[in-house]
């Protein structure tokens, strides 16, 4: 309404500066015809009478036909200035009236495909995980009400990464494409179809009243999809698992159905027919799955994880230019549990964005008490692909985006290779919008996630970090020193700032420099260290920190390692 008014006052004000003008011209017409007159008028009586006098003038007015004619002049003016002001205005209103129409259509489409690239699946057209999430609260309170049961599939394609290794990115976006066409045509409308991820999909079944109709239905899904693709190189074949969790039966909320849908799957791949049932078995199985889920959620509410900061130094300046923060969390029960173990959990459960909010905040409170000491370095976040799906994955970053100001290039959001090319299309959109927010992007983990080059050309970063398995043992094993040496062009071809992680020993460090490395980060530098302890090592160290005012003066000399 607001944009209606805005534009019809924008269209009069228009019209009305063109009338004005176009009035003006006439005006000047007006005036420049008058002129006319007058002088014709002098010459006839000159020509006339031999004088310029009033009665020559009256009388050359009287006789003189042209002059007579000139008469009507301001007339026509007068007539054409008004006329062509309003035929102009008409035109720029006309005009006006359209561009807005345009520009309306425009934005209604731009907000529904914004809506719909944030609820789908780019590749497949599908719905995504955030929208499964919700289709399934909003049947689960319609069951709720009308006694109904609902049943959740997860579906997992075995051998999904073989075909893609053996046939290509593109071969595999075929075969995900062609297992959408067959699951949309196995069932009824009663069903909705997501893309949770890579290779796995989800199915909502709303009119399976018994769990022996699931299985039947699931069954055939499974056949369907174990039929095989035809591609360009031949034919290809994956074996398909299914688990199948029901409400009111498994669980009476989304999270709790789709991961126990998800454990019935994996239990599901060891059975001949590649379906299974929840059952609480199941989650016997790994009590500590489980109860870490539980503590995790607690722990985060709680503030009772903590990020540690290991230094990324410049090989060239021997300068700490960045760190990259990891997170930590001691159980109580089980001690020290790896981020290796609860991130992968929470990436399973939607515990996976608070994690992510709660390590951005942190980050971005450390790193603004260090920007307050005169510390300036750089921070690197490592960002778990499922929160990439996230549609409001900006506001995440809105207090680091506060914190470092004019400086977002600061900040960067490290990505693990494998989890772009899980999805590398869609990874690729995202990251874009991430790097039009200015912050630094970095593929880490480089050498374990099958990029192909083409779509490595295409990613938007600006760092590629070598997986430490190549780094750590490239003195002693020559074919590592030969990747990495092999990668670190790579990286550099393609404009990339490239890092290794996992320097072990002052060796491993002299070759990466020789091998003309940019950035070392690894144990021999520092662990990763909580955030006072890494102040501490800032000062002590034998590398310098790129600005750091108020400590520098307390700083003994600085010995090069080199
Ligand atoms: P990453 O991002 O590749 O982090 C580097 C890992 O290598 C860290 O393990 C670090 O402690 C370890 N590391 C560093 N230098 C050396 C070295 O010289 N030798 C060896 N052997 N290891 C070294 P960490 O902290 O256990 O983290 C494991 C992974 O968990 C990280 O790998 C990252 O993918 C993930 N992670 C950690 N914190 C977060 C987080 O806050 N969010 C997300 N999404 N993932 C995180
Ligand atoms: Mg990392
Ligand atoms: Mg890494």
């Amino acid at each position: 309404m607001a944009a209606t008014a805005r534009n019809t006052d924008l269209l009069a004000r228009n019209a009305q500066v063109l009338r004005s003008r176009i009035n003006r011209y006439g005006i000047m017409g007006l005036v420049i015809a008058l002129l006319t007159i007058v002088t014709a008028s002098l010459v006839a009586s000159l020509q006339i009478t031999g004088e310029i006098t009033l009665e020559g003038i009256l009388y050359a007015r009287q006789h003189n036909f042209t002059l007579r004619i000139l008469d009507f002049l301001p007339f026509a003016f007068a007539f054409w200035g008004q006329y062509t002001s309003t035929l102009m205005a008409y035109q720029a209103s006309a005009l006006i009236v359209e561009q807005t129409d345009d520009l309306r259509a425009e934005t209604t489409e731009w907000k529904r495909k914004s809506l719909h690239d944030a609820t789908h699946d780019i590749l497949t057209g599908l719905p995504n995980r955030v929208l499964f999430y919700d289709r399934l609260r909003q049947e689960l309170l319609v069951a709720g009400r009308e006694n109904r049961r609902i049943a959740v599939l997860f579906i997992d394609l075995d051998g999904f990464k073989k075909i893609n290794d053996a046939f290509g990115h593109d071969q595999g976006d075929l075969v995900l494409k062609e297992v959408t066409a067959r699951l949309r045509r196995s069932g009824s409308g009663t069903q909705t179809v997501a893309r949770m991820g890579g290779d796995e999909f989800a199915v909502l079944l709303t009119e399976t009243a018994t769990v022996d109709e699931a299985r039947e239905w699931a069954r055939g899904a499974r056949r369907m999809l174990e039929s095989p693709f035809t591609l360009s190189r031949g034919p290809a074949e994956s074996s398909v698992s299914i688990g199948i969790a029901y409400f009111p039966d498994h669980g009476s909320d989304p999270d709790t159905l789709i991961q126990r849908s998800e454990a019935a799957m994996i239990a599901a791949r060891g059975r001949h027919d590649g379906v299974a049932v929840y059952a609480n078995e199941l989650d016997a199985d790994n009590p500590r799955r489980v109860t870490l889920l539980g503590d995790l959620r607690r722990a985060i509410e709680q503030d009772l994880l903590d990020l540690h900061y290991q230094p990324k130094v410049d090989l060239r300046t021997q300068e700490v230019v960045s760190v990259e923060a990891l997170m930590r969390w001691s159980h109580p029960t089980f001690g020290r549990v790896s981020p290796g173990e609860f991130i992968t959990l929470a990436e399973g459960s939607r515990l996976i964005r608070p994690l992510t909010q709660w390590s951005i905040n942190r980050a971005a409170r450390d790193l603004e008490q260090w920007q307050k000491d005169g510390l300036t370095l750089g921070m690197a976040i490592n960002f778990s692909a499922r929160t990439l799906d996230d549609p409001k994955l900006p506001d995440l970053l809105a207090r680091p985006m506060s914190v470092l100001g004019e400086n977002p290039e600061r900040l960067t959001l490290e990505v693990t290779e494998s989890s772009i090319m899980e999805d590398p299309r869609r990874t690729i959109e995202i990251l874009r919008r991430l790097k039009a927010m200015k912050f630094r992007l970095s593929i880490d983990d480089f050498g374990t996630g099958y990029s192909s080059l083409a779509y490595l050309s295409k990613l938007p970063v600006s760092e590629m970090k070598i997986d430490k398995s190549f780094v750590m043992n490239m003195k002693q094993n020559k074919d590592d020193r030969t990747i990495v040496k092999a990668t670190i062009d790579l990286g550099h071809n393609l404009g990339l700032c490239v890092v290794a992680e996992g320097v072990e020993t002052a060796d491993v460090l002299h070759l990466l420099k020789e091998d003309g490395c940019d950035i070392a980060q690894g144990y021999f530098i520092s662990p990763p260290l909580a955030n006072l302890d890494f102040l501490a090592w800032l000062r002590e160290s034998p590398w310098k920190p790129k600005r750091l005012r108020p400590l520098e003066a307390a700083k003994p000399s600085i010995t090069s390692p080199f």
